[in-house]
């Protein structure tokens, strides 16, 4: 057995494009991606780009200020374009302990309103594909909406 650890999936670089998600927009300290699970129509994920932390204890205040601020202005925009009926923002890391939110509108039709979307057994929780077309329509739109709420932040 090697003791090489495996490396970060969530460390950059990062594809735009995977089975996981869609790039939407790079944010100042941070990048949202479409999650490909679209049970909860505009689920995405907002992950940190300041190398691997593991928590938000581990940031600075001034780091904390910004991936805070990129985590409103996407929830911001998500909202804007899906319309939800309310907001759930999940940071768990139970997976992957890289600092990342689950950004999940949630509908008064979804399969789960009123709870968690998480099942205590992964493999029982929804899943639902788009087409690629819907897919670059969805991510196209909430990044309208991102540039239409931001200055886009120098990177
Ligand atoms: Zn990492």
């Amino acid at each position: 057995m090697s003791g090489t650890p495996e490396p970060c999936p969530l460390c950059q670089p990062r594809p735009d494009d995977s089975d996981h998600w869609i790039l939407v927009a790079k944010l100042s300290v941070s990048t949202l991606y479409l999650d490909r699970n679209q049970t909860y129509r505009g689920h995405c994920q907002l992950i940190y780009d300041g190398g691997h932390v593991e928590g938000l204890e581990h940031l600075s205040r001034d780091d904390f200020a910004r991936v805070a601020d990129d985590l409103h202005h996407a929830a911001r925009a998500i909202s804007h374009a899906c319309l939800p009926d309310h907001m759930n923002y999940a940071s768990l890391g139970n997976v992957v302990p890289h600092l990342h939110w689950h950004l999940v509108p949630r509908y008064k039709s979804d399969p789960r309103w009123g709870a968690p979307i998480y099942t205590s057994d992964l493999a029982e929780m929804p899943v639902t594909r788009l087409s690629n077309g819907q897919y670059r329509d969805l991510a196209q739109e909430i990044h309208r909406q991102v540039m239409t709420g931001m200055s886009p932040a120098p990177r």
